[in-house]
């Protein structure tokens, strides 16, 4: 009989079951993560709700373990050993393509896991492709010769660690995307853990003034982003962001805008193209969960020679700048990981993150060798 593994499954739209799996042999080419953290993100939330696309799915895919069983020609290809604690990314590229070869896995065909049905990705792929171990919601996943993996840096946990995901992409969306360095002023809209992580980054950057909106439910996190660094905090519920962002900044707008609001509407990306300094500004959108855009001002847009760029996953290089980042501990980081559960709790952690479970919920993980933890 082969040995089990515990793991969380996501068996029908918002229903997680607990279940054990087979723990696959490792051939010469492979290796097994035994999974200290799985982060919750946004995206979590909104593909927690849709039906399977398949058989049963384990989900997380912002994964941190250690490197437990390690065949011979992984170990030589990769560098690595067993013991060695390693950052996962959620691509699992083709390894041959031009985006590979430039650490841009996320543009990679094979990672396309939405319009190819055979593509795999850790978070996102079924259990009927063996050996089925594609999540992080069990205690260890499977890692083909194409696993894309950052070693991480001494005397960060696990769960510091856990933090790259959101910070690659903080830093991959303002720093390398929106261009954003010394002086710059930055609009950040969302103050979730993308959100927070893009002041972080603007702050290390050397950004003049950082502003960030939120709405009445966010004043928590608003104080988060304060401490993080921004320099303006605005509650769009309650205030008249324009004129607050063109008062801020002596009439003048912003360099940069980064839209992380996610199923907001067409409203933050409205603000961005107003908040926009008078000529050349650039905006970086994470418009995923927008379908439509009536009336898109696209005239404005030119008129103002503005630069419009999608907000969408990371680089390698951006998982290296976030490690480095998060091990000089110059940002209390422990502000936003708000929350960890065990596996029995995968259910309400997701929707924690949705904020339909613990309240305040920022950066949440998984750890999965624990059943039941009490949330904080
Ligand atoms: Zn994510
Ligand atoms: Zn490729």
């Amino acid at each position: 009989m082969s040995e089990k593994v515990l793991a969380a499954l996501k068996v029908a739209p918002s229903t997680t079951e607990l279940r054990e799996m087979d723990l696959p042999e490792v051939p010469p080419d492979a290796a097994l993560l035994k999974v200290e953290v799985a982060g919750v993100c946004g995206t979590d939330v909104s593909q927690y709700r849709l039906p399977l696309r398949g058989g049963p799915l384990i989900m997380g895919h912002e994964n941190v373990g250690y490197l437990a069983r390690v065949g011979s020609l992984f170990a030589s290809h990769k560098g690595v050993k067993e013991g060695d604690l390693m950052f996962l990314e959620h691509y699992l590229p083709c390894g041959h393509c031009e985006w590979d070869h430039m650490g841009e896995y996320r543009h990679c065909a094979a990672t396309e896991w939405f319009y190819d049905p055979k593509a795999i990705r850790y978070g996102y792929t079924s259990t009927d492709t063996a050996p089925a171990l594609w999540g992080g919601f069990s205690r260890y996943l499977y890692l083909p010769l194409n696993a894309v993996l950052h070693k991480v840096p001494a005397g960060l946990s696990p769960e510091q660690a856990g933090v790259a995901t959101p910070m690659s992409n903080g830093i991959q969306w303002t720093l390398i995307d929106g261009g954003v360095g010394y002086a710059s002023t930055v609009l950040i809209q969302g103050p979730g853990q993308q959100g927070l992580c893009c002041v972080m980054a603007a702050r290390h950057a050397g950004a003049d003034r950082i502003i960030i909106t939120g709405t009445s439910k966010d004043a928590r996190r608003l104080e988060v982003a304060t401490a993080l660094g921004a320099d303006d905090v605005i509650d769009v519920d309650n205030e008249d962001a324009l004129a607050r962002i063109l008062e801020i900044t002596g009439g003048r707008g912003v360099d940069v805008i980064i839209d992380c609001t996610v199923g907001a509407g067409t409203k933050p990306t409205l603000l961005g193209i107003e908040a926009a300094k008078r000529r050349g500004g650039t905006m970086v959108v994470q418009g995923e969960g927008n379908q439509e855009f009536p009336s898109f001002p696209i005239g404005r847009l030119t008129r103002k020679g503005m630069t419009l760029k999608s907000a969408r996953g990371h680089s390698y290089r951006a998982v290296e700048l976030a490690l480095h980042q998060l091990a000089s501990r110059r940002f209390p980081v422990e502000l936003m990981t708000t929350h960890r559960f065990g596996l029995a709790d995968v259910d309400y952690a997701i929707k924690s993150v949705g904020g339909q479970g613990a309240p305040g919920a920022i950066h949440v993980s998984v750890m999965p060798w624990e059943l039941v933890r009490d949330g904080a």
